[in-house]
């Protein structure tokens, strides 16, 4: 007897994540209040299943949601504002200067939704995101429909937002205390680097994090010069001094991990921390290259992020996954390093992992909540497809996406993106704070 379910996805082929490696060839999803019921071949589908949707896709290949694992989303309003600088002038003389005279409650709303916009149009239907007003970024990727984890932001120095450590805090707890309960939006603790956080404030963030049983979200051996600063002004390198203030951990996710020696390997696999790896970011600051082939070599969870849309500036997973596997072999002079599968894994189950969302997000697998995104491989430059993990990794980019589900909703049709603002309200949006932020 056919059984009730919500929705139904037959795709040509589907890759699943897990298990590893695998491609399903016409194989069905089936969905059923938000989550995947099963995964099964398209004819069993249909004798075993009726649903009120159903979606035939029959050049595509349907993968996991993309995690974006490192963003500041509401940058997109700061995009293309300081390009070919340093990380260091390109903070001090441009973005934090920006951010003082432009950054509100208002400007962070209308940026994460901008930004929220891009990246569901890009495949992305999760983002872990660090800035400042997360309670007005938690708004936007509300009306988004997409899933989040906001960074609870700390620095030192004051900003429009904050004006010091505490402030910081109580503030963004404050907005934690007001949307953690959101069945979508989740929060981390986002101290923002080693050397914009003093120890005392490091160790009260650790102990917070353990209390709330949350994320620890931090910039981490970005460029040489933290480290040469980290020496001179603490006398070890910066991960030795976060393990020495115990806020390493399973629940500690680097951001960057650009510049490593033995002794920072060693402690990111003891202690089982995570890397959000920002490859193009890493790139346009001339920060260099981080040893991705190894960490994960090393047993370390390595997922993928696209850093800010003022330093990448495309909020694009599709080209963090090739430029990873790219930079891997030429910086390794191994062309068999991060195949085409693992490079899909890292965007997709171990960005969920790092963020310990494993069990609900990153694959597609029954239980799991119905967070999808179909790739059509029907146009000139992506036939013929002898391999759609090939195709998607080294030829398919966002303008492939063709459909996006979160939580068994649809985001994108057809390429078309489902929100309550339509293109030319968000294009109204991005010209009101050209005005604002050029005067
Ligand atoms: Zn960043």
């Amino acid at each position: 007897m056919s059984q009730p379910a919500d929705l139904l996805i037959h795709a040509r082929w589907i890759v699943p994540v897990e298990p590893a490696n695998v491609v399903l060839e016409r194989h069905a999803v089936v969905v059923r209040n938000g989550r995947i019921l099963a995964i099964l071949p398209q004819d069993e589908a249909r004798s075993r299943y009726h649903a009120p949707e159903s979606f035939e896709l029959a050049d595509h290949v349907l993968i996991p949601g993309l995690i974006n694992l490192h963003a500041h989303s509401a940058m997109t309003l700061m995009r293309g504002i300081a390009d070919d600088l340093p990380l260091m002038r390109w903070l001090q003389e441009a973005i934090w200067p920006a951010e003082s005279r432009h950054v509100s409650y208002a400007f962070v709303r209308d940026g994460t939704l901008l930004a929220a916009a891009e990246m569901l149009q890009g495949g992305i239907t999760t983002c872990n995101d660090m800035y400042f007003y997360p309670d007005a970024a938690a708004e936007a990727f509300d009306q988004a429909g997409m899933r989040a984890v906001l960074g609870i932001t700390v620095l030192e120095f004051p900003t429009p937002y904050a004006s010091d450590a505490d402030d910081y805090l109580r503030k963004g707890l404050a907005a934690r205390g007001q949307w953690h309960t959101h069945p979508r939006i989740g929060f981390s603790l986002a101290p923002h680097a080693p050397y914009t956080v003093s120890d005392e404030t490091l160790v009260r963030v650790a102990s917070l994090a353990a209390e709330l049983d949350t994320t620890i979200h931090i910039h981490l051996h970005e460029t040489l010069q933290e480290i040469q600063d980290s020496h001179s002004r603490h006398g070890v390198r910066p991960l030795t001094r976060l393990a020495r203030l115990g806020l390493l951990g399973s629940n500690l996710l680097g951001v960057h991990a650009v510049h490593l020696d033995q002794s920072d390997f060693d402690l990111l696999a003891l202690h089982g921390c995570s890397i959000a790896h920002c490859p193009t970011s890493n790139m346009k600051l001339a920060s260099g290259i981080a040893p991705a082939a190894r960490l994960l070599n090393d047993g370390i969870t390595v997922g993928l992020g696209t850093d800010g849309a003022a330093s990448n500036n495309r909020l694009d997973l599709f080209q963090e996954i090739r430029h990873t596997c790219l930079l891997a072999k030429v910086s390794t002079l191994d062309a068999t390093v991060i195949p085409a599968h693992a490079a899909i894994r890292m965007a997709t189950l171990n960005s969920a992992r790092a963020l310990g969302m494993g069990d609900l997000i990153g694959s597609i697998e029954p239980g799991k909540a119905a967070d999808l995104c179909a790739v059509a491989l029907d146009r000139i430059e992506t036939r013929p497809c002898f391999n759609p993990a090939s195709h998607l990794v080294y030829v398919a980019g966002r303008e492939h996406v063709s459909h996006v589900w979160v939580g068994g909703e649809i985001r994108v049709n057809k390429g078309n993106l489902m929100l309550q603002l339509n293109d030319s309200e968000l294009l109204a949006l991005t010209a009101l704070w050209q005005t604002k932020s050029g005067s």
